[in-house]
């Protein structure tokens, strides 16, 4: 099984790599902002309490995150790894994932992240923002406050992971093309 992270500030490009590198390496790819988005859009009580964090560009707690990842994760046990997008994102949650896959003998394999500049970020959020329909994308401040979540709580996981010797960093500036390349050369190379 290989079980993958991929890492990176918002908007650095992971939810379009994710689409390659699943169908590419046969992943389950779980995206905690989508399915937040997911459970906005049907009105469940979870999408309820998510929408007031995310609508500000705060993180959504972690007891109802970690919960809610663990069950995904329980249903595709079939799956013959995971491709995480956008968790974890704090300590706690990164400590929680590895608990739990301790726990059905598996283990993250690699954490691979996109790199770019926030003043690139931040306008390319921007320019989604007008058809995203995403609130968090359509207004500086709050995009400025998920830089600063990922800068406080979600940047020291990259020391987290270089401890275990599972990150890897690729250049997430090029054509789409260009940035699957690279990290299917790190997945290769696992
Ligand atoms: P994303 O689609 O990954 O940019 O996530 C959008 C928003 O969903 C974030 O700004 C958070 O409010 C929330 N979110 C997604 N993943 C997580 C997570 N792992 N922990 C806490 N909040 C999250």
């Amino acid at each position: 099984m290989i079980n993958i992270v991929l890492f990176g500030k918002p908007g650095a490009g992971k939810g379009t790599q994710a689409e390659f590198l699943k169908e590419k390496y046969n992943l389950t790819h779980l995206s905690t902002g989508d399915i937040f988005r997911f459970n906005i859009k049907n009105e469940t009580e979870l999408g309820k309490l998510a929408k007031t964090y995310m609508d500000k560009g705060d993180l959504v707690p972690d007891e109802v995150t970690i919960q809610m990842l663990q069950s995904e994760v329980d249903k595709n046990l079939e799956s013959k790894g995971f491709l995480f997008d956008g968790f974890p994102r704090t300590l706690s949650q990164a400590e929680a994932l590895d608990a739990f896959l301790e726990n059905k003998g598996d283990k993250i394999t690699a954490t691979v992240a996109l790199e770019a500049d926030d003043e690139i970020l931040v306008k390319r959020l921007l320019e989604r923002g007008k058809t995203s329909g995403r609130p968090d994308d359509q207004d500086e401040e709050k995009i400025r406050n998920r830089y600063q979540e990922y800068n406080e709580k979600t940047a020291p996981l990259m020391q987290y992971y270089k401890a275990q010797d599972k990150f890897y960093a690729v250049d997430g500036i090029g054509s789409i093309a260009e940035i699957t390349h690279r990290l299917s050369s790190v997945i290769d190379s696992l």
